[in-house]
């Protein structure tokens, strides 16, 4: 637990489901309260990078479609759209508690040049020096090309690429669900939660079950995904509830909640 509660350098990656209403409007209260704690925790000394997803859902929202569009570049577009709608709120709610946000966009490609990889390295750094808080999304405006590796597609992946890649302590990913269960806990009343994951097994892979809301992309396979990447790095991934921010506090101050992955024969 340690490992957690002393962990400086921290990623937390946030879902559209966590920031939004189905469809798509903001969840005001929510977006309010995660603000006001990771503004919080950077008072307190520690350094925060925000993975967040909810550009697709916010644009979507703003636009006042009923649905994500088919066609790739009208999704490009309300991308483009909700993810400076998001930044604005992040700048205002975050600008509130006198901290400063930059944001990151980042597509694969980027980090797997070393050239370019190196070069985010220092923006990251940079900024951290500075005090800003980044918050990075994948370019979405951008990034369509999964078959030729240049998308992350999820932002499970894209946030425990961005903890490797900072070298940072810990990794959080907020859900709505409150951790990793040995069955579908929709589906089964008997199904328990698992607390702490120890290296990330073909067995506990299988345990990832279905998709996840309309708007976001992943579900608990890719948070296992991450937990893996992550973990195979030492980097401790917490997968919880974003239900209420004031969790993350909790956590940090050694309450066991969600499900804590580390690597394999790790001491906690
Ligand atoms: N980058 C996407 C967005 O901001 C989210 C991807 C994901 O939900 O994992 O809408």
């Amino acid at each position: 637990m340690s490992k957690i509660t002393q962990a400086k350098r921290i990623v937390l990656k946030v879902g559209t489901s966590t920031l939004t209403y189905e469809n798509g409007s903001l969840n005001l209260r929510r977006f309010e309260r995660l603000c006001k704690v990771l503004s919080g925790l950077c008072n307190e000394g520690r350094e925060i990078i925000l993975v967040t997803s909810g550009a697709m859902g916010v644009g979507v929202g703003k636009m006042g479609l009923s649905k994500k569009p088919e066609e790739t570049e009208k999704r490009q577009a309300v991308a483009a759209v909700g993810q400076c709608e998001l930044m604005f709120m992040y700048d205002k709610f975050f600008g509130e508690y006198n901290h400063i946000v930059g944001q990151v966009l980042l597509t694969r490609d980027v980090v797997e040049y070393p050239h370019s990889k190196k070069n985010t390295e220092n923006t990251f750094e940079a900024l951290l020096q500075m005090g800003v808080i980044p918050i990075v999304n994948e370019n979405d405006s951008v990034a369509v090309d999964e078959l030729v590796g240049k998308k992350f597609g999820d932002n499970d992946t894209l946030s425990a690429t961005v903890a490797v890649l900072t070298k940072a302590d810990l990794l959080i990913i907020l859900t709505d669900i409150d951790g990793l269960y040995d069955a579908n806990p929709q589906t089964n009343p008997n199904a328990k939660k698992i607390p702490v994951v120890k290296g990330v097994t073909p067995q506990v892979e299988a345990l990832a079950g279905g998709a996840g809301s309309n708007l976001g992309t992943g579900g608990m396979a890719t948070k296992i995904a991450a937990a893996k990447i992550s973990t195979e790095k030492k980097i401790p991934c917490v997968v919880m509830s974003g239900g209420d921010p004031e969790d993350i506090y909790r956590l940090l101050d050694g309450k066991p909640l969600g499900t804590v992955f580390y690597e394999e024969g790790a001491a906690e």
